[in-house]
């Protein structure tokens, strides 16, 4: 039976819910401002074209909403069966007509929410394990979600920036990079500076003896960080600035 309203009670989690489908809304609405023929138009990601995106976080929301079934059900469910897959199907779906693939967008969204909205508070603890292997509560796919609409949103290049991703949003976001980057050690020698926050942040190699670093406000740069932009961003060494700014690590 489905409810009206969200099972989950957990504040954080709601929280979490909200700033997931604020994401999905934001997205909704860049894509909706594309004419049918910008969907055909290059993104911002290499060799992808809009519809390359909007596939993409269409399946997207498929494979999340297969994990949340999984919690609920107890039954494996993996988000692709593979990564092979998983791209086979972007590069499918992105020849679909403007209609289909904006009705996959819409229609994987709403789904999903589904599935979220009905998890019984309980199951969300349940452990599922993503396409990267890695085993985490149900609660995670509201993260991964999260951070997938409102970062293809700029990708999408039709006036989306990192400065329209809410700050909490970002804040998270930087610090899941430069862990991936710390638990890899591609950060030898980079220090992170986030200038225009209450507190200064700082991330990446903070014991280095002469490090590189790379400065700026909070949304210019995880825009840096995950690998889309230099604006706004400034790099230096012993007091020398360095330019062009260095590319950041590879992040995926
Ligand atoms: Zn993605």
């Amino acid at each position: 039976m489905a409810a009206r309203h969200d099972h989950a009670t957990d504040p954080v989690l709601l929280a979490g819910l909200l700033q997931a489908r604020h994401g999905t809304a934001f997205f909704a609405r860049k894509l909706n401002e594309l004419s049918d023929a910008d969907l055909g138009a290059p993104s911002l990601l290499p060799g992808w074209t809009r519809g390359h995106v909007v596939a993409h976080v269409g399946y997207n929301a498929r494979a999340i909403a297969r994990l949340v079934e999984w919690a609920a059900t107890g039954v494996e469910n993996p988000m692709y069966p593979s990564l092979e897959v998983r791209n086979h199907e972007i590069d499918f779906g992105a020849t679909l007509s403007p209609i289909a693939l904006r009705n996959l967008f819409d229609h994987s969204a709403i789904h999903l929410n589904v599935e979220w909205r009905d998890l019984p508070a309980d199951n969300w603890h349940h452990k599922v394990r993503t396409v990267q292997g890695r085993v985490v509560p149900a609660e995670e796919t509201v993260w991964m979600r999260t951070r997938e609409v409102w970062v293809h949103a700029a990708d999408l290049d039709n006036g989306a920036t990192f400065a329209d991703i809410p700050t909490p949003v970002l804040a998270r976001l930087l610090k899941d990079i430069t862990g991936a980057w710390s638990a890899r050690g591609t950060d030898r020698g980079l220090l992170v500076e986030v200038t225009d926050q209450p507190s200064a942040l700082l991330f990446g190699d903070a014991g280095a003896e002469s490090p590189v670093k790379v400065s700026g406000p909070l949304a210019a740069i995880t825009a840096w960080a995950t690998g889309r932009a230099t604006a706004g961003v400034t790099a230096s060494h012993g007091g020398g600035v360095i330019a062009p700014v260095p590319g950041a690590p590879a992040w995926i």
